[in-house]
């Protein structure tokens, strides 16, 4: 039950040596680009030395896959992705990726083949920094995105994701191809680094994620009256920044009112216009993130901070639009998979916690369609997407050994539910 340590601090150092530079400190492969593709091919060299069955789908998602025993069961998936933000850290994403590596490479150490098919994922485009939208690849593959937004959409640079792809080697026009792996698996695991303080402040070892939260996200526009600055006196003015404000500061109460259902709500953006010294602002749009793993109390809090503004409209003078940007449901985890992981996690001896996760990971599109589970690691000081981002390689070897253990777990189960023929994938 050997995890080589050595060879998976090798694999982390080659991983993180392929960066681009000319961004400057930490970690920088957004999707798609020149460096990314470097890495998806020195990836799949190492997959294919592994002996697996490597396949790539129309979106870029990476599959290698280790026969079972036995032929017909559901494969045990596990990964996560490569892909980072603009100066990031050199763990999120790439310690789920190689500590799938290092389970695969393990068993083959060990001499074991389970029961079931084992598949290591290297999800496409996790992170929304280039194109404003996350998981590109496993939202392509459970088909939740539309081919017809796609064609339209471009990059932070305004280059078009057609272009991105044909110079990638892709080809959105086959995008309808694209089969959901996901029926074809048993279960899904996702190894991370937490992100958050809270592993690292209790000096834990292990987070079994029980639900993702994910984000509720709209702007406010608030339309008020333009004006001088000099001749509007106090009383006769309409100030959309001050209404603005109040309203910030009315969503920080309602997601603090809410905090112990998990909301979370942040005001990351506020523009107004015309923003210059001398004119009173006549209106203000602010862009409002708003998450919680509890879908009912995420629900409440949206409809409290609307009461809030028509409060505001009592004693000021203005109106508004709230303008929806993206609504997604939070998951729930597999309650098996949670109690099989908390199981392994104290027969390794390890100290660990049942925890939410606040940030969205590729696990949320795979759960709608088979048990999934994640594992986290700690962040030192719950630092993430910023080259200080730090996990120790005794979390991350921990990590990868309780991965080992339930992946084997689920892979020898005999619960064998058989593949429907109509959603086999050859
Ligand atoms: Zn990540």
């Amino acid at each position: 039950m050997s995890i080589n340590s050595k060879r998976l601090k090798s694999l982390f150092k080659e991983i993180n040596s392929i960066t681009d530079t000319t961004f400057g400190a930490g970690i920088t492969r957004l999707a798609y680009t020149n460096h990314d593709k470097i890495l998806k091919e020195l990836m799949i060299k190492h997959l294919s030395d592994a002996n697996l069955k490597v396949e790539v789908d129309e979106i870029g998602n990476i599959f290698a896959r280790r026969y079972g025993r036995e032929s017909g069961l559901k494969a045990v998936a596990f990964g996560s992705h490569l892909d980072s933000v603009i100066n990031g850290g050199e763990y999120d994403g790439v310690v789920g990726v190689l500590a799938a590596l290092e389970v695969i490479n393990s068993l083959d150490d060990d001499g074991i083949i389970t029961k079931r098919p084992l598949e290591l994922v290297i999800f496409a485009c996790e992170e929304s920094t280039r194109f404003n939208i996350s998981m590109l690849g496993s939202k392509a593959m459970t088909h939740k995105l539309d081919r017809q937004k796609l064609e339209v959409l471009k990059d932070f640079r305004g280059e078009n994701l057609s272009d991105i792809f044909q110079k990638y080697g892709l080809n959105l026009a086959n995008l309808d191809k694209i089969k959901n792996r996901a029926l074809d698996y048993d279960s899904f695991f996702e190894l991370h680094v937490e992100q958050g303080p809270l592993l690292h402040s209790q000096n834990l070892q292990i987070g079994v994620v029980s639900a993702i939260a994910a984000p509720h996200r709209f702007g406010i526009k608030i339309i008020g009256t333009a004006g001088h600055s000099g001749t509007t006196a106090m009383q006769y003015r309409n100030d959309a920044l001050c209404v603005a404000s109040e309203i910030i500061l009315a969503v920080e109460r309602v997601a603090k009112k809410y905090a112990d259902k998990s909301v979370v709500a942040t005001c990351g953006n506020c523009v107004v216009k015309p923003g210059v010294i001398n004119v009173i602002p006549g209106e203000a749009m602010i862009l409002v993130d708003l998450r919680s793993t509890d879908l009912e109390s995420r629900n409440l809090a949206f409809n409290e901070i609307k009461n809030e503004i028509e409060n505001i409209q009592k004693s000021r003078n203005f109106s508004y639009k709230i303008k929806q940007i993206s609504t997604e449901n939070p998951s729930v985890l597999d309650k098996d998979l949670i109690e099989l992981i908390s199981q392994e996690a104290r027969n390794l001896g390890l100290k660990h916690v049942i925890m939410p996760s606040g940030a969205g990971h590729d696990t949320m599109n795979i759960s709608e369609f088979c048990k999934t589970a994640m594992i986290f690691v700690p962040s030192r000081n719950g630092i993430s997407h910023n080259p200080s981002e730090f996990t120790s390689f005794d979390d991350i070897i921990n990590g990868t050994k309780l991965l080992k253990n339930v992946v084997l777990k689920s892979a020898n189960s005999s619960k064998g539910d058989f593949y429907e023929k109509s959603t086999f994938i050859k």
